[in-house]
């Protein structure tokens, strides 16, 4: 395999240390001969790989642009500015900072600007669809603070804005989340906006899965109803692993003191770069395409895994991901998964909404198709997944290895004729 990287030649990485040489050889083999349908998942560009993989991890920069702690940031600054610039053109908004080391740390800079400990945080719970940080129990944000936490609604699997209205109304959180990781349809920023002034409550919109549908213009901003918008870069906004927290200009001191150093020291310069590049990226005119198919890929796939007897959450899908309810199929999330995996597909065992098993063996599976679309597949190739994925579930089924080494095999010749962006 040849390198990568023009300025730190693999040569150097396989004399210096074989043994990590080969283990990520082979992390790159398995990304490039299986397919993730993990929806939090992509392949960056190798522009995004060149920028995380530099130099920048050399330097301390505590501080922000123009007012450091350590001399030696003419170009630092520059580079972090540009990244700032770029997400504020990006998603409209009047303050961007770049520095969470992820999304999870920009969730809490949220809390450490805004609550004190003990203040009511309401958000999605996690085995509906939310995430750790909007206030789940073994989450500091749900030990720290109290925390309510809303649903969906057990008929049609989506937010009822009513139910979440009436608890804000009960419950007068101090702040409010909207977004999740396993949420099919297009967020209502606008109902969200109205139900956090009804209460007189901050809100904050999560866009970590959507951040690259939204740059992309396939799902509404946030920006203009949730003066606090977080994100993570790695998902579907293809970037590195790292995260952002915008805000009104109003909010910016809090959250800028929040993030460092109310939190964090030293901001990673080489993540900041990586963001800078997929954010660049993401003005581009061939972005809006993937972001376009991601949705178009999502949609075949949803329905090619209906016709199949498939029960999808909510009936469907609006961007990126399916939640799929197994229970009629007769297997559970984990096995549906691990039989997945052992077929080259790679996916996730999830909770879905009122899941009457346990968090650890779930119903339900979450796929998506960020990473692939990254790869060029279409719907043709959607077709042919759903296939494979319906097989694999049914060999499971049958506990017949043999049938998903084929399918694997199938996959693995699927997966060459769409080489990973970012790899040989
Ligand atoms: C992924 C995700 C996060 C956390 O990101 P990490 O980088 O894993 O800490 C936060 N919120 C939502 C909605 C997410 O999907």
């Amino acid at each position: 395999m040849h390198s990568r990287f023009p300025l730190i030649p693999d040569i150097t990485l396989s004399q210096k240390d074989p043994l990590l040489s080969d283990l990520l050889k082979k992390e790159e083999a398995r990304q490039q001969s299986k397919l993730s349908l993990i929806p939090s998942e992509n392949h960056v560009s190798q522009a995004v790989l060149a920028a995380t993989g530099s130099i920048l991890t050399n330097k301390y920069s505590e501080g922000y642009p123009g007012k450091r702690y350590y001399e030696g940031q003419q170009i630092i600054d520059q580079i972090e500015q540009l990244a700032i610039n770029r997400a504020k053109d990006i998603f409209s908004v009047e303050h961007a900072n770049v520095q969470p080391y992820s999304g999870s740390p920009a969730n809490l800079a949220i809390y450490a600007a805004f609550l004190e400990p003990g203040d009511t945080v309401m958000g999605m719970s996690l085995p509906m669809g939310g995430h750790l940080t909007h206030g789940w129990q073994v989450s500091v944000t749900g030990s720290w603070f109290r925390s309510v936490q809303y649903g969906v609604n057990k008929v049609t699997g989506r937010i009822d804005y009513d139910e979440v209205r009436a608890m804000a109304k009960k419950e007068r959180p101090k702040l409010l989340f909207c977004g999740g990781t396993a949420i099919p349809r297009l967020i209502d920023f606008a109902a969200f906006a109205d139900i956090a002034k009804e209460v007189d409550a901050l809100l904050a919109a999560d866009i970590a899965h959507i951040a690259g549908l939204i740059a992309g213009g396939v799902h509404p901003s946030p920006t203009g109803y949730a003066p606090i918008i977080s994100t993570t870069t790695h998902k579907t906004l293809r970037g590195p692993r790292g995260a952002i927290v915008m805000s009104t200009r109003e909010l910016s001191q809090n959250l800028d003191r929040a993030v460092f150093p109310g939190l964090q020291g030293g901001p990673h310069n080489h993540t900041t770069a990586g963001i800078a590049v997929c954010l660049h990226e993401a003005s581009q005119p061939e972005f809006k395409l993937y972001a376009q198919q991601v949705v178009k890929n999502a949609q075949v796939l949803a329905e090619e895994l209906t016709e199949r007897g498939y029960e999808l959450i909510s009936g469907g899908t609006d961007n990126h991901l399916i939640l799929i309810d197994l229970t009629s199929k007769g297997i559970i999330g984990k096995k549906a998964a691990q039989a997945l995996d052992q077929a080259g597909i790679v996916t996730n065992y999830n909770t879905i909404p009122f899941d009457p098993r346990k968090p650890f063996s779930p119903s339900g599976l979450r796929i998506g198709t960020p990473a692939v679309t990254s790869r060029g597949m279409g719907e043709q190739e959607m077709r042919r997944l759903a296939s494979f994925i319906d097989g694999a579930i049914e060999a499971a089924k049958r506990e017949s290895a043999l049938d998903l080494k084929s399918i694997a095999n199938e996959i693995s010749n699927l997966a060459i004729q769409f080489p990973a962006p970012g790899t040989c």
